[in-house]
């Protein structure tokens, strides 16, 4: 069988708001945790809208996305759980005791005793543009990310995309480069209304609703594109006229998009991106769970707050297929032993804050 692999009560598989919260919440139920996140970083789709003032979050003042998630991600390290970053999980396969033996898209392998789906839409990945031979100018002067700002000064710039990161790149790149245009499917911005008002002030060629549809180069290096307006349905029809734009260099801002890979194969049931739960978060599969936006039940609430309830719902269940006689749930925090030294270090903390503010009166 290979190396000798750590056993977890639970695996969370992504590091969303559904699989932070599960983190925190199975250190509070005391089961040995591992989250394992696809991506290089913890956040899930809070990461595509970090300006975004979030009101909805129960108990929580109006707050930015990304403070929010530096919160979650905080408080998922409440209890040391082990987090993996950067592994797609695509294999499940279960050993004759029961045992879940998970694989990821690289081949690592992890062993765990409950699985809870976190997923949400699935693997966030940067969505690329999808025409013919765009993956081959890659090597050269189309981008999906900047990395260097310098390297596009003097040149003509196309930008692809109605969100944060296409209109500030725009902002960033107009005093930079030669021209700057930008194409937009919608004629919706996405992006801060602060950021798209500046936009539409400079002297960025702002195009909407427009896509590119051709893309002229060597194979290597892309001279030219062409662009075209689209029609009330998003389409391009066979009268629709192209418009060839020279370019130095093409960047993509498309956004995030999910892919579920190969967990559909799985045997869960499910509704187009979600996986049928029963009121305990349980899919059909023993011992595993769903929480977030993957999951579909009758009452679901697409929400972070339903993340959240979601993710303690699904521990609980874990714990419970773990430990069929603990008690159905944690004790609440407030009174909650676990955190006895923890409140006292906080104690501690308040006291010299209260004194430092007596010396200073
Ligand atoms: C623009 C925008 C604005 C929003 N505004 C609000 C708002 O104001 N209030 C609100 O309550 N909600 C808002 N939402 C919705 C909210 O972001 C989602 O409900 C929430 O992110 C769901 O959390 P989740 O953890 O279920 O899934 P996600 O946030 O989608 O996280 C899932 C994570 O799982 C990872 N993953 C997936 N598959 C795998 C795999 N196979 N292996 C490893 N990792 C994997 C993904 O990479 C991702 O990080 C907004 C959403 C968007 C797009």
């Amino acid at each position: 069988m290979g190396q000798k692999l750590e056993l977890f009560d639970v695996t969370i598989i992504g590091g969303g708001p559904a699989g932070l919260y599960a983190a925190f919440y199975s250190g509070m139920r005391d089961m040995k945790t591992k989250l394992i996140e696809a991506r290089e970083e913890l956040g899930g789709r809070t990461l595509m809208y970090p300006e975004k003032i979030v009101w909805d979050v129960g108990g929580m003042a109006p707050v930015r996305a990304a403070q929010l998630t530096k919160l979650m991600i905080q408080q998922a390290q409440t209890f040391d759980p082990t987090i993996v970053l950067g592994q797609q999980i695509t294999g499940l396969e279960r050993l004759v005791d029961g045992t879940m033996r998970i694989t990821s898209a690289t081949g690592e392998q992890h062993w765990s005793r409950t699985l809870i789906l976190a997923i949400g839409h699935g693997a966030l990945k940067l969505a690329k543009l999808n025409l013919p031979g765009a993956e081959n100018y890659e090597k050269d002067n189309l981008h999906y990310n900047v990395t260097d700002v310098a390297s596009f000064r003097g040149k003509r710039v196309l930008i692809s995309g109605g969100g944060d990161s296409a209109v500030d790149w725009a902002n960033e790149l107009v005093g930079i480069a030669s021209a700057v245009t930008l194409v937009h499917r919608r004629d919706r911005f996405s992006g801060m209304e602060r950021n798209v008002r500046r936009m539409k002030a400079s002297n960025v060629q702002v195009l909407t609703p427009y896509a590119i549809k051709n893309l002229y180069g060597n194979g290597n290096r892309l001279d030219a594109v062409s662009i075209a307006p689209l029609n009330a349905d998003g389409e391009w029809t066979d009268e629709t006229e192209q418009e060839r734009l020279a370019v130095d260099a093409v960047l993509i801002n498309h956004g995030l998009r999910g892919d579920l890979g190969p967990i559909v194969d799985w045997g869960l049931v499910r509704e187009n991106w979600n996986f049928n739960a029963d009121e305990k978060l349980a899919t059909n599969l023993p011992g595993v769970f769903v929480a977030g936006d993957t999951a579909n039940y009758g009452s679901k609430l697409y929400l972070i707050a339903g993340a959240f309830t979601d993710a303690a719902l699904a521990v609980n269940s874990a714990k419970l297929y773990i430990e069929p006689d603990a008690s159905i749930r944690a004790q609440v925090s407030s009174h909650n032993s676990k955190f006895d030294e923890k409140n006292r270090a906080l104690e501690i903390v308040e006291e010299r804050s209260r004194r430092d503010d007596l010396q200073e009166v």
